[in-house]
């Protein structure tokens, strides 16, 4: 559902303050959320930080007590800090209340269930369905009503958890210098405390939880030109690029080169498949082939999952995958809590640099380089998603395919993957190959496939 700016849909609601995202509906989101979990249920409510982050996050905990919920505020920190509170407390729902990477101007709710997971699309769907009936609505007595309880010890658990699982000496020892952009973000309040108890000297941007993002929060090469620059100048060992609520992380080579976001699950899959544990990996169909290669020479298997960090975490569950994540800087490593976590991500990447005694630029070395050029388009009227996947998918049905989700279509030295947006009513397209001269050839072919395909389907009307 995209409502005048407003957007409804399993991954929670979105949309841009004052133009779409208004209070009225974050409060029926937080009756309906109240609704959907049993009566007198503990719900973990966390935020990023956003300048309208406490007034969305008041309604919403208004909304949710008016059921009856116990509500427990942990503050400002990261989505994944919110993730690991819910297992802490024991809840049986919690909600983030960020856009993530979306611009200052957004704000969202990502509901999660029980051990931290975000709604799959059934749970999603029965939230909508509530959300969408207010006679479904089930407020409590007025003696039914409980006070907020307040959590400040959320983001120490985290930083003691996360360290709990590193080799923290390994990389105290090598004193390495982190140049780190938080983007004004949740990270400001988690990620120069853990690096210091890593034993980093910290040179911090946009390390201020203002909410006012000096560039574009989403962590991609072309927003971080300023990290890339002090990495250069200050002579760091690393730099990490983080989004506003901390579940995705990007990384810049000592000498200032951006390693682009799918480097960043391929290292960790490299480092944890080596020294960690052996085992399963799940990341989702359009994530880069490195990880294939590198996870082949551990000898472990790669599974692929839907599009989604909730169907990378029930597939990593059902594989008893070791360490999974998406191409787009998510790491998840389920021996913490089953959500893309960046403090575990950067954790991982400084202990791969101390154990292997080698710098960034060093251990990419041997990682295969592709590729990956995305783009979208729009849908034809009067053709679904549905319709138009379907006759694309025929189109390509001489070749090797993955239907996991979607279509995606191999050639030699490479990939095409079309698939229906979950969130947007686009479709996407994504290719990767050894150059980008191949990768855009692929992406044309997929926008051909595309207009083939919509024409079909409207002609079978
Ligand atoms: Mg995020």
């Amino acid at each position: 559902m995209n409502m005048g700016g407003l957007m409804i849909s399993v991954s929670g609601v979105r949309g841009v303050v004052g133009e779409g995202l208004d209070p009225i509906t974050v409060a029926r989101f937080g009756v309906a959320f109240g609704t959907y979990l049993a009566k007198g249920s503990t719900v973990v409510v966390g935020r990023d930080t956003r300048t309208s982050g406490e007034m969305v996050k008041f309604l919403a905990v208004g909304g949710l007590l008016s059921t009856g919920c116990r509500v427990v505020d942990v503050g400002i920190c990261p989505t994944p800090t919110v993730q690991m509170a819910i297992i802490h407390h024991e809840a049986e729902g919690g909600v983030a209340v960020t856009a993530s990477h979306n611009p200052a101007e957004w704000n969202a709710l990502k509901f999660m269930g029980r051990e931290g997971m975000l709604l799959d699309r059934e749970e999603g769907e029965r939230l909508i369905s509530i959300f969408e009936n207010p006679d479904s609505y089930r407020y409590a007595r007025w003696d039914e009503i409980k006070p907020i309880e307040r959590d400040e010890k959320a983001i120490e658990r985290h930083i003691e958890k996360v360290l709990s699982l590193a080799d923290v000496e390994a990389v105290r020892r090598h004193k390495f210098k982190v140049a780190v952009d938080c983007c004004n973000g949740a990270g400001a309040l988690i990620i120069p405390e853990l690096l210091r108890r890593l034993g980093c000297e910290v040179v911090p941007l946009n390390c201020e939880p203002t909410g006012f993002f000096p560039h574009d929060p989403e962590p991609v090469a072309m927003n971080i030109s300023e990290l890339c620059r002090a990495v250069a100048e200050s002579g760091a060992d690393v730099g990490f690029a983080f989004d506003a609520d901390v579940d995705r992380l990007t990384i810049v080579a000592d000498g200032g080169e951006p390693l682009g976001e799918e480097m960043t699950i391929t290292l960790a899959v490299d480092h944890f498949l080596s020294l960690r544990k052996k085992g399963p990996v799940v990341v989702n169909v359009s994530t880069t082939m490195a990880v294939d290669e590198v996870a082949k020479r551990h000898g472990c298997e790669v599974v692929k999952s839907l599009v989604g960090e909730v169907n990378v975490c029930e597939a990593m569950r059902e594989r008893g995958a070791v360490i999974g994540g998406e191409g787009n800087g998510g790491v998840i490593v389920p021996d913490l809590h089953y959500g893309r976590d960046a403090v575990m991500g950067a954790t991982l990447i400084l202990e791969h640099m101390a154990e292997a005694g080698k710098p960034i630029s060093g251990l990419v070395e041997s990682i295969p380089r592709y590729c990956m050029v995305k783009e979208k388009v729009g849908l034809l009227e009067g053709v679904t998603k549905e319709e138009l996947i379907s006759q694309v998918r025929k189109l390509f049905s001489g070749l090797e395919t993955d239907l996991t989700d979607g279509v995606k279509v191999f050639f030699e030295g490479g990939w095409l993957h079309i698939r229906p947006s979950g969130t947007e009513p686009v479709v996407r397209i994504i290719a990767e190959a050894e150059g980008k001269k191949r990768a855009r050839e692929l992406v044309e072919e997929g926008k051909k496939a595309i207009e083939t395909a919509a024409i079909l389907a409207s002609r079978r009307k």
